[in-house]
């Protein structure tokens, strides 16, 4: 018998999720944007899975580690429950091409907007890509859930309030966080 498999709402982190302050190297640092655990909540609801893929070089640059980065993932985990709000996987890249040090300096195939860390969540979670999305801030998440063969949406939180339309092409483009779940499960209700 074939696996059973659920769609996915994938959430880049930094922008998206939680405020945009370059490297998040402190846990105070940690502040969730307007709506992210309503946008969690109903993605949960939906019977949708909800994964965080995250580009963290600065574990490679050694400005933290991946102990420091497991603590801002149970942080969040435990704001975004008391909204009621459940991440089913937070899924990041240590690496950088140039500025890693040590192991951490290769180009890898999971830093977005590779499409890696999103396949490896699809194998591990049982996850039907060609039903699932992808939430970003930035060109490069559009593009890593569009290469994974998921739609990607761009949202105008973080890096996202600047970016010029053109530069990447979206299947959608959200105010934020929220803006973005209802459309995904506005998407549903016409399929
Ligand atoms: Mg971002
Ligand atoms: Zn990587």
């Amino acid at each position: 018998m074939p696996k059973k498999t659920s769609a996915a709402v994938f959430l880049d982190r930094d922008g998206t999720i939680n405020e945009e302050v370059g490297y998040l190297d402190r846990l105070d640092k940690l502040r969730l944007l307007p709506g992210a655990g309503e946008a969690v909540q109903l993605i949960n609801r939906s019977g949708m899975k909800v994964v965080v893929i995250t580009n963290q070089s600065g574990i490679g640059r050694g400005l933290f580690d991946e102990v420091f980065v497991g603590a801002v993932h149970a942080e969040m985990s435990r704001m975004l429950g008391e909204a009621g709000a459940v991440i089913d996987g937070f899924y990041f890249c240590p690496h950088h091409p140039t500025e890693g040090i040590g192991g951490y300096r290769r180009s890898c195939s999971c830093r977005k907007p590779a499409p890696g860390l999103l396949l490896r969540a699809a194998s591990e979670l049982a996850i039907d890509l060609s039903r699932s999305y992808m939430i970003g801030d930035m060109a490069k998440d559009v593009e890593a859930g569009q290469r994974a063969g998921a739609k990607g949406i761009l949202v105008r939180t973080g890096y996202g309030k600047d970016m010029e339309a053109g530069s990447s092409a979206p299947d959608h483009i959200a105010s934020d966080i929220l803006d973005a779940v209802r459309w995904i499960l506005g998407q549903g209700k016409t399929r």
